[in-house]
Order: C-alpha cells, then sequence, then structure tokens
C-alpha cells in the first residue's frame, strides 16, 4: 500500500510537466484577444440617427434599435 502511495506522487511529478502545457494555453488566449479586435474590425459598421443624421459605431451585441442618439436622444436605426 504504501509503495502505491509513492507512485501517486510520481503522478503529480507528472502532472508538473503538464504545468508546461499550460503556459501555451496562455498563448492561446493572446490569439482571442486578436480575434476580438478582428471582429470589431470586420464589422466596421454604424448606426444612424433617422432624426438628425448622426452616426454613431455599432456596439457588438446592442441593436441599433437600442442605440439612443447622443444628441437627440432618438432610437438610432441601421446605416
Ligand atoms: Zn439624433
Amino acid at each position: 500500500m504504501p509503495g502505491q502511495g509513492q507512485g501517486t506522487r510520481q503522478g503529480q511529478g507528472t502532472g508538473q510537466g503538464q504545468g508546461t502545457g499550460q503556459g501555451q494555453g496562455a498563448g492561446k488566449g493572446q490569439g482571442r484577444g486578436m480575434g476580438r479586435g478582428g471582429r470589431r474590425l470586420g464589422q466596421g459598421g454604424e448606426c444612424v440617427c433617422p432624426n438628425c443624421g448622426n452616426t454613431i459605431p455599432h456596439r457588438l451585441g446592442v441593436p441599433c434599435l437600442d442605440e439612443s442618439c447622443p444628441q437627440c436622444g432618438s432610437n438610432m436605426s441601421r446605416q
């Protein structure tokens, strides 16, 4: 039985090796960040105010109809 316990400790040593793999995972996280920027650049849409013609950059997850014009307060619409 004690011998089996030591075997488990050796397994933890292998886990440290996996820790190096986690470092690589952090690199993937940076890749995700770049992907977000690409989405913003990819959309490039704008919402236009039908009342005064003011335009604002379209935000992800926020429909233009839910945006309020910063100048006159009217609901924005898709350009
Ligand atoms: Zn407006």
